[in-house]
């Protein structure tokens, strides 16, 4: 399978469709799930085209990991979450459902399970409230 360039997150990178920005730099985004799995579900996107894990540049891969890492600790801040779950997931049968690469950053509360992927869309006030308590955080 090749990338394909009208995926939904190459069209939030090219601003073509809205997002609730959290971070940007020249090499990746931050923005928040719009179907949040717990509260303040976060994804980080590296800019280069590349479906997922398996057909990316080991430069991309090296570089990203960083960044999860501060968006991580900087969301357990934000939420005063009890710990945080990274996913990423690769080709349909992996559980993808959106073909560029990115990784999931998600607030985990004692006793919470998780709520279904790609489960319900959330209020647009929420995650804009979400996507500022993660920017002030990371600031
Ligand atoms: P995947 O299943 O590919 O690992 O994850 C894709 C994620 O993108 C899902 O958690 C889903 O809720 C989220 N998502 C799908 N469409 C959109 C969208 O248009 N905007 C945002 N911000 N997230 C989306």
């Amino acid at each position: 399978m090749s990338y394909d360039n009208n995926n939904i997150f190459a069209k939030i990178l090219r601003g073509e469709i809205p997002c609730h920005k959290v971070y940007e730099d020249a090499d990746a985004i931050v923005f928040m799930d719009v179907m949040p799995q717990s509260p303040g579900h976060a994804l980080v996107v590296p800019k280069a085209p590349s479906r997922n894990v398996l057909d990316a540049d080991p430069a991309v891969l090296a570089q990203i990991l960083p960044l999860v890492q501060k968006v991580a600790n900087a969301s357990k801040k934000a939420f005063a979450a009890d710990g945080i779950t990274v996913m990423q997931f690769n080709e349909p049968a992996g559980g993808q459902t959106v073909f560029h690469l990115h990784y999931h950053v998600i607030p985990r509360f004692e006793g919470a399970a998780l709520k279904p992927h790609t489960g319900k869309m959330e209020d647009s006030a929420v995650l804009a409230a979400n996507a500022e308590k993660l920017k002030a955080a990371l600031a």
